[in-house]
């Protein structure tokens, strides 16, 4: 049985844990590689370009839309968010576990995409953890708050049509989940 690469998807709403979780399934796969996207919301205080997001402008970004050069993309919350194509289909195809941070319309863009894709959707316990997890992490105002809970709504509401979906109560045995399905996604029978 050979491992082979694959694109795994972590989607869910903003708050639920997507980047603590990638950041732990990462550390445990030593052949996995995150995907840094390009968008056009401004740099937080403590992100660098190139690491966090590949930061742009609009024109730039529609620029790469029309050249084909996003697997795919998405607006949310008034800012463009896409996955550059050519280095996540190249760790793919070295056999690399390529693991994209997306939000809901973007990750079922990925399944129409590609063959070699594993969507996972991240839910919170329940909304009121949700909430108190976005507004402890201190990163958005208010408003931004507002805007994202009423996008988690509708993302809620979208998880069956993901292959798995995996509650981060507990972070241990969430990772755990996220591991086990990776795990069967890329076992070649
Ligand atoms: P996302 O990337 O989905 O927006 P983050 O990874 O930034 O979410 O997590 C949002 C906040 O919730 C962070 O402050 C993080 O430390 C916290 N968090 C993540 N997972 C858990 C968990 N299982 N239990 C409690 N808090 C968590
Ligand atoms: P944030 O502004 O908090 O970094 O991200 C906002 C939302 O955009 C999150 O749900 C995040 O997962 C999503 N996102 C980040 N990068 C991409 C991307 O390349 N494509 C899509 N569709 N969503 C993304």
């Amino acid at each position: 049985m050979t491992p082979r690469g694959l694109l795994v998807v972590i989607a869910g709403p903003s708050g639920v844990g997507k980047g603590t979780v990638h950041g732990r399934v990462r550390a445990a796969l030593p052949d996995s590689v995150l995907s840094v996207s390009v968008t056009t919301r401004p740099a937080r205080p403590n992100e660098a370009d190139g690491v966090d997001y590949h930061f742009v402008d609009r024109p730039r970004f529609e620029q790469m839309v029309a050249d084909g050069e996003l697997l795919e993309w998405a607006e949310y919350a008034g800012n463009l968010y896409g996955t550059p194509r050519r280095p996540a289909e190249a760790a793919v195809a070295d056999g690399k576990v390529v693991v994209l941070d997306i939000e809901v319309q973007g990750a079922l863009q990925v399944r129409e995409q590609s063959t070699d894709a594993l969507l996972v959707f991240l839910a919170p316990p329940s909304f009121a953890e949700l909430e108190r997890r976005l507004r402890t992490r201190g990163t958005e105002d208010d408003e931004a708050v507002d805007a994202r809970l009423e996008v988690a709504r509708r993302e809620l509401a979208q998880r069956d049509l993901f292959d798995a979906v995996v509650v981060n109560d507990d972070l241990d045995r969430c990772v755990a989940e996220v591991l086990d399905a990776i795990a069967a996604a890329r076992t070649v029978t």
